[in-house]
């Protein structure tokens, strides 16, 4: 088995879950945290926290 490293979230500091297909875990880097922080972040504090403020930097740019 190769060795699979689990990261930690950058915003909540809970283990980011690797994403798993057919029982194979393809993905376990979780999301880019910026620009809330400078890393990876989990599913919850992407959707949560981290699009919310992507959104709201768009809607300031269309503002100008
Ligand atoms: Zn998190």
């Amino acid at each position: 088995m190769s060795k699979l490293k689990t990261i930690q979230c950058v915003i909540c500091k809970r283990d980011i879950e690797h994403k798993v297909h057919n029982g194979r875990v393809y993905w376990t880097q979780g999301n880019n945290a910026q620009p809330v922080a400078d890393g990876r972040c989990c599913d919850r504090c992407d959707v949560g926290i981290v699009l919310r403020t992507r959104i709201r930097e768009i809607q300031k740019e269309m503002r100008k």
